[in-house]
């Protein structure tokens, strides 16, 4: 059994006329012309409680795509049990088998299911085709290709043994089951969290997030269908303290694999740190969490590659990545030829329904999120710090619609130079060109956070500066290119300090995570 050498699988560009654009939007007519219900899935079964919740698309929050079923105290419990018998006969299946179900799933979304999986992230989480495509289909499918050849890598390192001593590491899952839980914003970590640990062995409780049930649906369909076994990954929804309480009271919890928010995940840390003597293991805890995402652009830097980089990497998604620029610290005298690039680049946005595939941008995730935005937004419009340069308006009647919004502001310190909004809302601060060396100083000390961020020059030695003085500002670093769209098997994510543990997603360093290695010393 060879497994293949990963390739990344390449983007399509649903140009107008083409086969792609044609089925994708036939796809999301006919789901969103009808409903589904979606069940917990227990160990191999679909569980319905009753006690439901509605799923709507964030452009239209009147229309329903239908339900998701909550789970009880009493789910979880059963969740947990089951999944550690199914541990039993997962854990010690060849890995060749493991590595075969999780290729087969890759196929399935690269062929046929592509358009379903995109047609759901475009109408769950209100993603426009493009991002939809790069996050569902691709980078999914990179995840689970790459994740393959790590493990096989992973596999092969042994140490030396000599003619009197036959070593071998065995490569084993922990001892228990893990526990994920995934975020709105990526389709893609949805189904990366759960699967990285259970490739190498392990059973998983996943708990996705609230507003993306309808396509964690469908990516556990493409599981079952692959091949998971029953009990192997397991999906709940509900209460998420009651869930992770009851999750974490386990004694055979044995790790999280965790996208969200930087508040929640310190939450988890503490509850797992109150717990510890009732467990059996050390748990593995894997996090990646907020950000507040800079670009920095020197006096040399070219003024419309900075103003693309702020455009793009500030709105796609609706600024809903944890990568995207928020913060961003412009050389005065390249500033007015930005900010007219800038401006022109967001008024050539449209704004709408992902439907229309010249909406680059549509709805924020949920009305919690459209309300602390537009709260930031009128506090920014009466404050005498901010003035706000494009966009400023936002309409809930439809959808959660929030125009793209520059701030620009004399302070450096301006709440929203430190604090993460996750919307489409980006603040400028303008520095003097003598000032470069305290500027990447003030990058540096500003906020918490450590996720991505960009510097922008053509002068050699200013890049140097960069690179060395925010040597921990960034888990991710770009070097003239926007600070979003890491891709698998090409720039593994992840940031430091506030931002997560840095087990860089995708990548071999994340796998180590999911094992308890033996050594095995056998002397002839
Ligand atoms: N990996 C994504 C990117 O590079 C961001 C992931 C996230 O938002 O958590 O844009």
């Amino acid at each position: 059994f060879e497994v293949p050498i990963a390739i990344n699988e390449p983007v399509k560009n649903y140009a107008p006329g083409s086969p792609e654009r044609k089925e994708v939007l036939d796809m999301y007519k006919k789901m969103y012309d009808s409903t589904v219900e979606v069940p917990l899935f227990i160990n191999g079964e679909e569980v319905k409680t009753g006690d439901t919740a509605t799923m709507s698309p964030p452009h239209e929050h009147k229309h329903t795509l239908g339900t998701f079923h909550k789970a009880s105290k009493k789910n979880i419990e059963e969740a947990i049990s089951t999944s550690l018998e199914a541990r039993k006969n997962w854990a010690i299946m060849p890995w060749e088998q493991r590595a075969g179900i999780f290729l087969r799933a890759a196929e399935l979304i690269a062929g046929p299911y592509r358009a379903k999986i995109n047609a759901a992230t475009m109408l769950g989480q209100s993603k426009n085709i493009y991002q939809a495509e790069i996050d569902s289909a691709c980078e999914l499918i990179d995840f689970l290709r790459f994740n393959v050849q790590y493990m096989t890598e992973i596999y092969a390192e042994q140490p030396e043994s000599t003619s009197a001593a036959w070593n071998r590491i065995e490569y084993r899952p922990l001892e228990g089951f893990v526990y994920a839980i995934t975020p709105f914003n990526f389709t893609a970590i949805a189904g990366n969290l759960p699967t990285s640990a259970a490739l190498m062995g392990n059973v998983v409780v996943w708990k996705p997030s609230d507003s993306q049930v309808y396509s964690a649906k469908v990516i556990l369909d493409i599981f079952r269908e692959a091949g998971v076994p029953a009990g192997v990954i397991n999906m709940v929804m509900g209460d998420p303290v009651m869930i992770t309480d009851t999750v974490l009271a386990s004694p055979d919890f044995s790790g999280i694999h965790f996208t969200g928010s930087t508040t929640v995940f310190k939450d988890i840390w503490q509850k797992i740190g109150n717990n510890i003597h009732n467990y059996k293991t050390y748990p593995r805890i894997v996090g990646e969490t907020g950000g507040k995402d800079f670009i920095v652009a020197h006096k040399t830097a070219n003024p419309k590659q900075v103003a693309t980089a702020i455009a793009r990497g500030a709105f796609e998604f609706q600024g809903q990545k944890c990568s995207a620029a928020s913060r961003c610290y412009i050389s005065e005298s390249i500033w007015d030829a930005v900010e007219n690039d800038l401006v022109a680049d967001i008024n050539s946005f449209k704004m709408g329904s992902p439907e229309n595939m010249e909406n680059f941008i549509t709805a924020v995730i949920h009305e919690g999120s459209f309300d602390k935005l537009a709260s930031y937004i009128d506090q920014a419009k009466k404050d005498k710090k901010a003035k706000i340069i494009v966009g400023g308006n936002y309409d809930k009647s439809k959808g959660y619609f929030i125009e793209p919004t520059v701030i620009v502001t004399e302070d450096p310190n301006y709440k929203t130079m430190s604090t993460e909004l996750f919307g489409p809302v980006v603040t400028i601060y303008v520095f003097k060109d003598k000032n470069w060396n305290e500027t990447l100083k003030l990058v540096d000390e500003t906020g918490i956070y450590a996720l991505t961020g960009a510097v922008f020059s053509e002068d050699r030695y200013a890049l140097d500066e960069a690179v060395k003085a925010l040597e921990n500002a960034a888990g991710n670093f770009y070097i003239n290119d926007k600070p979003t769209g890491a891709v698998v098997g090409q720039q593994p994510f992840g940031g430091a300090r506030a931002s997560g543990t840095n087990d860089k997603a995708g990548s071999k360093l994340n796998l180590y995570r999911w094992i308890s290695p033996r050594m095995v010393k056998e002397t002839f």
